[in-house]
């Protein structure tokens, strides 16, 4: 598919997507058939150096108090996590420098010690250096998305970093063996179904591992407040439009799609998507982790809440499975 035509399938309603949306669930079932990864997210730090305009986290929003995991807080959720049989993590936090290229490494080579797990870093840019040396202490992917193809609107959000940097350290992280996840929002403003188009382009060019594709949440806490929420429609079109164009890609069901709408979950599956997230951590710091407004339900167990996950992807027929989850084309 050549940029036009991305960008007139983004442009069908639903109806007119259809045909689409159905070649993008063959083509997912083929590669996975009915199995969905889930993988536990860990969202350890919301200290943030950076100036993201959407992002309640940015470094400007001083009505938010903040916390930090240490390393053994971080690996007892892992700990519980593996003991419930999670065997893919996704280490999630604010750009936070508090954490040394060392400290993090330390962190990888600890929680994978006699261990046979994935770990997923999502943790912003850093020097090409750290990729490097993280994914020689046993970091398995990386998760940066580049949010935004268009170089205009992409520097004007991130006044703190370039768009020329964040495709840098993708580019670096590819070249460094990483599976690579990158990912885009909807709904971002003075954004178009052109634009949508090059993001997707842009992950096919980039041949990523993992894409997450969400719709922009308001943050009453940022300079966007007031902004539209994004489309879940055109978030589902995105997705699958991203199965045709990676079919063996991991796309996960962005939590986002579902704070907007919580049938839109089921729905993403159809549209091609094959990977959930669960968070790990107590819903205390859950709270805290406020990259825009979501309710927070209080109270369950990590054993509970995988088991209505599963009974809930048993339920739109479909399989949880908690191993690895590797792209298929990855030689371990
Ligand atoms: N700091 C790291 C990881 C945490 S942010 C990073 O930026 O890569 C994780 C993701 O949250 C971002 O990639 C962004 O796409 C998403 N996000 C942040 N604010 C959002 C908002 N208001 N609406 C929807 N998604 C948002
Ligand atoms: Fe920080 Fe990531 Fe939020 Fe940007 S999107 S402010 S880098 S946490």
């Amino acid at each position: 598919m050549d940029d036009r035509t991305v960008q007139s399938a983004l442009e069908e309603s639903l109806e007119g997507f259809e045909a689409l949306r159905r070649e993008a669930q063959a083509v997912c079932e083929k590669t996975f058939g009915d199995e969905v990864y889930v993988r536990g997210l860990i969202e350890f730090s919301n200290y943030c150096r950076c100036s993201c305009k959407y992002c309640g986290l940015r470094v400007e929003n001083s009505e938010l108090k903040r916390y930090r995991l240490e390393k053994e807080d971080i690996l007892e959720i892992m700990e519980e996590g593996y003991q419930e049989g999670y065997r893919s993590f996704v280490l999630q936090s604010g750009e936070d420098t508090y954490y040394t290229a060392e400290d993090l490494g330390e962190l990888v080579r600890a929680a994978k010690k006699e261990r046979d797990l994935a770990i997923t870093l999502s943790i912003g840019e850093r020097p090409r250096e750290t990729y490097r040396y993280l994914k020689a202490c046993g970091a398995d992917r990386f998760l940066l998305k580049h949010e935004c193809a268009d170089s205009v609107i992409y520097d004007e959000l991130h006044p703190h970093s370039s768009f020329e940097e964040r495709l840098r350290c993708l580019v670096d992280l590819k070249e460094l063996g990483y599976q690579t996840g990158s990912g885009f929002m909807i709904g971002l403003p003075k954004q178009s179904t052109k634009t949508l188009a090059k993001d997707l382009k842009l992950i096919e060019k980039l041949q990523v591992h993992m894409a997450g594709i969400g719709p922009f949440i308001p943050n009453e806490m940022t300079p966007m407040g007031t902004c539209e929420k994004g489309s879940c429609e055109m978030t589902l079109k995105a997705v699958a439009i991203a199965r045709l164009l990676l079919p063996e890609a991991m796309l996960p069901v962005t939590t986002s799609l579902g704070v907007i709408d919580g049938g839109m979950r089921e729905q993403c599956l159809n549209y091609g998507a094959n990977v959930v997230m669960q968070k790990l951590q107590p819903t205390a710091l859950r709270k805290l982790y406020a990259l825009y407004p979501k309710e927070i339900i209080d109270g369950k167990s990590m054993r509970e809440e995988k088991r209505e996950l599963e009974a809930w992807l048993k339920s739109v027929g479909k399989k949880a499975v908690f191993d690895r989850g590797d792209h298929p084309t990855y030689q371990k």
